[in-house]
C-alpha cells in the first residue's frame, strides 16, 4: 500500500512524520506522495481540506485518513497517540471507506473566459467587501429572489459545522444528500427583500448565483479564494465525485457535534 502523507506545520504535527515514516518503513507501507492509495492529514480539519485539494484529481483512487494533533475534528478520527493503532489498520487494511458528498461549483463568464469547475468539501461562499453584493438567486433555473447583502454560502453536510454553522445554517448529518445556502448579512427593509432563512435542496436540485453584471466579488472554495469579475453565473450542485474516508475507526457524527460545540462540561447532570 502506497501511503502520501498532508501535514501542517505545528510543533505536534512535525513531531510525528519521523514517527509515521519509522513505522511505515517497518510495515512495508511505501510512502508515496504522487500516487497515494491512502492519505494520512495531520493536523486538522483545515489540513484535511488542503489534503483533499492536493488530491481532488485522483478521488477515485485515494482514500483519506485524519489524525488530529489538536482536539478531534470533523473530518479527523484519530489522534496523535494512536498512531500505532492507525498504522495496524493501514497494514490490515480490507479497502473498507465511507464517503460523502462533494460540492461542484461551475463559474460561467460573460466574456470568452471559458468556464470553471471546482469542487470543495466544505463549502463555497461568494462576498463583496466593499459594497453590497446584488445577485439573483435561481433555484433549478427558477427564479426565485434579488438578494442584496455581504453574501451567499452554499455548504455540503459535512461543510455544515464549519461557516455554514456560524452563518445561521442547520448541522446537517452527512448521511443526506444536500445541499444548504445561507446568507450572510442580508438587506432586508421595506423595499429589499430575501427568505432571511437557510434553505436545504433536494439532491436533484441546484443553485444558481447570477450577480449584477457590474459587480466583482471574491469566491471562496473551502480555504481557497479568488476575486472575480465578468461572471455570468455560478451554479452549485452536488458533485458526481464523492470524497472516500478509510473507515478503520468511526465516531458517531451527532457524538462528534456535541463534543465540538457543547463539551461535557455543558451537559445537564440531572
Ligand atoms: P481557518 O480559518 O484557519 O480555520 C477555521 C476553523 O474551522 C478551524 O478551527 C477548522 O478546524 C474549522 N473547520 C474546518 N472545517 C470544518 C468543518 N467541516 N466543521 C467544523 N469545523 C471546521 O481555515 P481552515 O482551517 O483552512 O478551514 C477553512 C474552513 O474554515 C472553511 O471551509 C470554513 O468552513 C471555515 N471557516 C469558518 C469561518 C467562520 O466560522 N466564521 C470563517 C472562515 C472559514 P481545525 O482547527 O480542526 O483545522
Amino acid at each position: 500500500m502506497r501511503i502520501g502523507v498532508v501535514n501542517n506545520q505545528t510543533e505536534q504535527s512535525l513531531k510525528l512524520i519521523p514517527k509515521l515514516r519509522m513505522l511505515c518503513l517497518e510495515n512495508n507501507l511505501i510512502l508515496d506522495n504522487k500516487r497515494p492509495d491512502v492519505v494520512v492529514s495531520i493536523g486538522g480539519d483545515g489540513t484535511l481540506l488542503s489534503a483533499f485539494h492536493r488530491y481532488a484529481h485522483m478521488l477515485e483512487s485515494v482514500r483519506f485518513v485524519g489524525i488530529h494533533t489538536g482536539h478531534l475534528g470533523f473530518y479527523t478520527d484519530w489522534r496523535e497517540y494512536n498512531l500505532e493503532e492507525l498504522v495496524d489498520s493501514l497494514v490490515n487494511d480490507n479497502g473498507e471507506s465511507i464517503s460523502y458528498p462533494l460540492l461542484d461549483v461551475e463559474v460561467n463568464y460573460t466574456d470568452e473566459k471559458e468556464s470553471l469547475r471546482y469542487l470543495a468539501l466544505n463549502e463555497s461562499a461568494i462576498k463583496r467587501v466593499d459594497g453590497t453584493l446584488v445577485c439573483d438567486v435561481y433555484i433549478r433555473d427558477e427564479y426565485f429572489e434579488r438578494f442584496r447583502g455581504d453574501g451567499m454560502c452554499v455548504s455540503t453536510p459535512t461543510g455544515s459545522t464549519g461557516y455554514n454553522k456560524s452563518l445561521g445554517g442547520a448541522v446537517l448529518h452527512p448521511r443526506l444528500e444536500a445541499l444548504q445556502l445561507t446568507e450572510i448579512a442580508s438587506l432586508n427593509n421595506r423595499i429589499f427583500r430575501t427568505l432571511s432563512s437557510p434553505l436545504v435542496i433536494a439532491p436533484d436540485e441546484w443553485i444558481r448565483l447570477k450577480p449584477k453584471e457590474t459587480d466583482s466579488f471574491i469566491m471562496s472554495l473551502d480555504q481557497l479564494t479568488s476575486n472575480e469579475e465578468n461572471v455570468e453565473d455560478i451554479r452549485f450542485r452536488i458533485a458526481k465525485e464523492r470524497i472516500h474516508f478509510a473507515r478503520y475507526k468511526h465516531t458517531h457524527f451527532w457524538n462528534r457535534v456535541e463534543d465540538a460545540f457543547i463539551g461535557a462540561k455543558n451537559k445537564n447532570e440531572d
